[in-house]
């Protein structure tokens, strides 16, 4: 009703002059930043730049203090760190106290994180415990510099469109970004920044879970996020068979190997290989589309490739519209070709 209404606007109404500057959470596991950190480093700083204020990293880890200076080269103007033994691995209630804690204190306008795996389970957590809102699996963001409200765009009712997300009553403002829609921050070394030690008070945390072992995912398989040649299978294949040739075309060229969600819903191969809406967003120098017929929810994920290579019967469908290099015909005598060629050079 109106006055419960009216209560919950009370509730959040906060003066957004209190908030100011971007912060970009460094996420890390066993000392290694994530990618995507110089990814959100990189918007963070333009949008930093926009609103005239700082950009700040917060590292939370153990034995981690000496990779701030590796986020000031990609940009960032200070890093807050919490480094201590507690923080060795991630643990959603540690993690989202400090989190929160520092968050209250200084007041950052825009908070950025990973859509990782991390990203999605810390950010909604961070989110509610400060009273905010969150955009999820944003692909695009501005900002609007008349009211300062972060423009966050990311596909809605499957995928058909794209909303453009606004917070306007809440500050600070959430996000979690998708791996690869951003480029990279350049390496500027021995860039200058402040680096702020935070201590937490570990005993006060609260902890609800216990971090049992950490195992190392070991089929050996390249990670599609992160590799530069992808060779995709989809529905054209007709077979989980027809994922040996996608394999052995992956393999000669040095590349990982994709699906479609037709190609994973048939299990004909697992999910990890899922590039899409509801799969991984890929960016590789060359990504070959084998039987993709290329819908928006896989075109979503694929799209900012630099070259695309399709091999598809119709070459009216979508994938071979939008390819660099559109092969039509059979896969089946097209892919066993440029295997005899490539073996042949
Ligand atoms: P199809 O659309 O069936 O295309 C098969 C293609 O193979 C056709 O173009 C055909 O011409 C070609 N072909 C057939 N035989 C041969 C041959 N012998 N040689 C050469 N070409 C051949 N999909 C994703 O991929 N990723 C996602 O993350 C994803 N998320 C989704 C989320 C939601 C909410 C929804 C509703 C859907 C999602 N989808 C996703 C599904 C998506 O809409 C499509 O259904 C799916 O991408 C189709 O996969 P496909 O291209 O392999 O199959």
């Amino acid at each position: 009703n109106a006055i419960e209404l009216q209560k919950e606007e009370q509730k959040v109404a906060i003066n957004k002059n209190d908030y100011k500057n971007v912060w970009v959470y460094a996420e890390q596991r066993h000392g290694e930043i994530s990618s995507v950190v110089f990814e959100l480093l990189n918007e963070g700083r333009i949008l930093a730049d926009k609103l005239g204020v700082k950009l700040a990293a917060v590292l939370i880890g153990d034995n981690i203090k000496s990779k701030a200076q590796e986020l000031i080269n990609r940009g960032a103007d200070k890093v807050y760190v919490y480094d201590d033994p507690a923080f060795i691995e991630f643990q959603d209630d540690p993690y989202s106290s400090v989190l929160t804690q520092l968050i209250t204190k200084e007041k950052p306008e825009i908070i950025l994180m990973g859509a990782t795996n991390i990203g999605r389970s810390f950010a909604s957590r961070v989110a509610a415990r400060i009273n905010t809102g969150l955009t999820a699996d944003c692909t695009a963001l501005d900002i609007d510099l008349e009211t300062r409200n972060l423009q966050q765009t990311r596909p809605a009712f499957g995928g058909n469109i794209m909303a453009t997300i606004l917070t306007p009553k809440h500050r600070p403002q959430m996000a979690t970004v998708r791996h690869k829609v951003f480029k990279e921050a350049k390496v500027q070394e021995g860039r200058k920044g402040e680096v702020v030690e935070c201590k937490a008070d570990i005993s006060t945390l609260l902890n609800r879970t216990k971090f049992l072992g950490f195992i190392k995912d070991a089929s050996g398989n390249v990670n599609i996020s992160d590799a530069d040649i992808i060779v995709s299978g989809g529905r054209g294949l007709g077979k989980p068979e027809g994922f040996k040739l996608i394999e052995e075309l992956a393999e000669l060229l040095g590349g990982a190997v994709g699906a479609s969600r037709a190609a994973v819903d048939a299990d004909w191969i697992p999910y990890s290989h899922q590039v899409g809406q509801t799969g991984r967003t890929v960016a590789p120098k060359v990504y070959v589309a084998c039987g993709i017929s290329g819908q928006i929810q896989h075109m979503v994920g694929m799209g900012s490739s630099d070259v695309i290579i399709a091999i598809n019967k119709d070459a009216s469908c979508p994938m071979m519209q939008t390819a660099t290099y559109a092969l039509e015909g059979d896969l089946y005598e097209i892919i066993p070709n440029i295997i005899k060629e490539i073996k042949a050079s």
